[in-house]
C-alpha cells in the first residue's frame, strides 16, 4: 500500500472527517514513514498554529486524599504511592502562583485539586479564587476538579473561568477496567455541562493503561465530537503498586505515532503532550511538536523552573518558539554542565566568565 501522506493533510485542513482506517494505519503499520508522517502532521498544525508551542503549568491546588480508584493515579485510594498529601491551598497561594506562572511565559494556569468534584463549600472558594485571578492577573485558566454539574459550570464560567478539563482518559469499552467508583457516562456528562456553561472544554486521555488501539481512536474520534479545542495526551507514568501500572506498550515511535493520528482526526484542537513526555518520547520530544502544538510543564514551586527551562530550550532547539513572553536571561542561566562534568557547554563557558566564575 502507497501512503498518501499529503492526501491526509488535506483531508485534515479541509475539516472532513479522517478515515478511520487510514488513522488505524498511523497506529500500526510501519511501512508508514514516521517522519514523513509527522511533517505531514505538522502541516496541520503549522497552518493552525505556526511555529508557537503554548506552555500549560499545572498546579495541584489540591494533593491526594481522593475517595476515587482511578487505577493509574497516585492519589487515589487504592494506592500506595508516597504522593504529599495537602488540603485545598489558601487563595493568597493560589493567586500568588497565578502571578508567578504568568510572569514566566505560561500561557496558561491549569488548576487541579483531587476529588470526585467539588462540594457546594469547595466551589464557592473557587469562585472567589477564579474571580481574583481574572482582576488581579489575568491569565487563562483551566480548572480540573472532577466531576461538575451545570450549576457548578456555570458558576466557575460566570466567575471568569475559561476551561474546564475533564479527561476522558479511555475508551466507554476500556474504562471499567480503570475504575469503578465513577462511569465513563459520568464524564461524558461533565464535559456536556462545561460546554452547557459555555466553557471549553478540556479533554484527553492516557495512553499505555493497557487499551488496543481501536481505544485510542474511540477517545479521538469522541473528542472530535465535542469539537474539543484542547486534547492533553498523556503517557502513563507507572506508579509502582497501583492497579493499573506497566503495560510496556509505549515507545517513542509509538507516542508520536498517538498525536499524530489525533492532529489528523483532530486538526483544529490544540493537541497538548500531557504527562510523561520526558520518559516516553525521550529523544523523540522535538519531534512530537510538529503533530502538537502545546506542552506541559510541571508546577515550577515544585521542580525550581528547571523543568520549564528545559522545555523551552527544547522547543526553541527545534525551531519553535514559546508562545508568550519570557525573561530570556532566565533561561540562559539555565544551561548546564555537559553530562561529563569535564566539558563544558561552550554557552556556559561564557556566561560563567561573564559573572566572574571562570
Ligand atoms: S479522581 Fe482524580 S485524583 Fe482521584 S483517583 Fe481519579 S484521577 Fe486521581
Amino acid at each position: 500500500m502507497r501512503f498518501e501522506y499529503a492526501k491526509w493533510t488535506e483531508i485534515a485542513l479541509n475539516g472532513d472527517p479522517f478515515p478511520r482506517e487510514d488513522a488505524y494505519a498511523i497506529l500500526t503499520d510501519r511501512d508508514i514513514d514516521l517522519l514523513q508522517l509527522a511533517a505531514a502532521a505538522g502541516d496541520v498544525r503549522i497552518a493552525r498554529f505556526g511555529r508557537k508551542v503554548q506552555v500549560h503549568q499545572i498546579n495541584n491546588i489540591k494533593n491526594g486524599l481522593c475517595p476515587e480508584d482511578c487505577g493509574y493515579c497516585g492519589q487515589s485510594k487504592v494506592s500506595d504511592a508516597p504522593v504529599r498529601r495537602y488540603p485545598t491551598k489558601t487563595e493568597d497561594e493560589i493567586v500568588r502562583e497565578a502571578h508567578e506562572a504568568k510572569s514566566q511565559g505560561v500561557y496558561r494556569y491549569c488548576m487541579v485539586a483531587s476529588g470526585r468534584g467539588p462540594t457546594k463549600r469547595e466551589a464557592d472558594a473557587l469562585v472567589h479564587t477564579l474571580e481574583r485571578i481574572r482582576e488581579e492577573v489575568g491569565i487563562h485558566t483551566c480548572l480540573s476538579v472532577g466531576l461538575v454539574d451545570d450549576e457548578t459550570a456555570q458558576r466557575f464560567k460566570d466567575a471568569g473561568l475559561n476551561r474546564l478539563n475533564h479527561n476522558l482518559n479511555t475508551s466507554a469499552r476500556h474504562s471499567p477496567k480503570i475504575v469503578s467508583t465513577h462511569t465513563y457516562d459520568d464524564r461524558i456528562n461533565t464535559l456536556k455541562a462545561a460546554t452547557g456553561g459555555g466553557l471549553e472544554v478540556c479533554s484527553g486521555m492516557i495512553c499505555g493503561m493497557g487499551e488496543t488501539d481501536d481505544d485510542i481512536l474511540d477517545v479521538a474520534y469522541a473528542l472530535r465530537g465535542f469539537e474539543a479545542p484542547s486534547i492533553p495526551v498523556n503517557f502513563l507514568v507507572p506508579i509502582e503498586g497501583n492497579p493499573v501500572y506497566d503495560f510496556h506498550q509505549l515507545t517513542p515511535e509509538r507516542c508520536v505515532r498517538i498525536l499524530c493520528a489525533f492532529r489528523f482526526i483532530n486538526p483544529t484542537a490544540e493537541i497538548r503532550i500531557g504527562g510523561g513526555r520526558e520518559g516516553h518520547l525521550r529523544g523523540l520530544q522535538s519531534l512530537a511538536l510538529y503533530p502538537a502544538n502545546s506542552l506541559f510543564v510541571e508546577g515550577y514551586l515544585v521542580s525550581r523552573g528547571d523543568a520549564k527551562r528545559k522545555a523551552y530550550r527544547m522547543i526553541e532547539d527545534a525551531g519553535f518558539e514559546v508562545d508568550g513572553v519570557w525573561d530570556r536571561d532566565e533561561i540562559e542561566r539555565g544551561f548546564e554542565l555537559d553530562d561529563n562534568p569535564s566539558v563544558l557547554n561552550p554557552k556556559t563557558t561564557l556566561l560563567q566568565i561573564e559573572r566572574g566564575e571562570d
